[in-house]
């Protein structure tokens, strides 16, 4: 499994996972620390990414991978 996890840093100062895409004052779904998330969810820390989000402009991100790339499974970034 080459798949890292995904949270992002919010706005509200919290991490939510990357799908997350609800109420940040949802408990279960926001974290004080990458670190936090790896323990609730039974994570390594290392398999944690946090990423950015420059998202803001409208845009909608549609979670279908219908791209004709080659399937590489979490191969984004090394
Ligand atoms: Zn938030």
């Amino acid at each position: 499994m080459a798949t890292g996890t995904v949270i992002y840093k919010c706005s509200c100062g919290a991490y939510h996972p990357w799908k997350f895409d609800g109420d940040c004052r949802d408990k279960d779904n926001r974290y004080s620390s990458p670190e936090e998330y790896a323990e609730e969810n039974n994570l390594d820390p290392d398999d944690i990414e946090v990423r950015a989000i420059d998202a803001e402009d409208g845009e909608v991100d549609d979670d279908e991978d219908d791209d004709d790339d080659d399937d590489d499974e979490g191969g984004e970034g090394d």
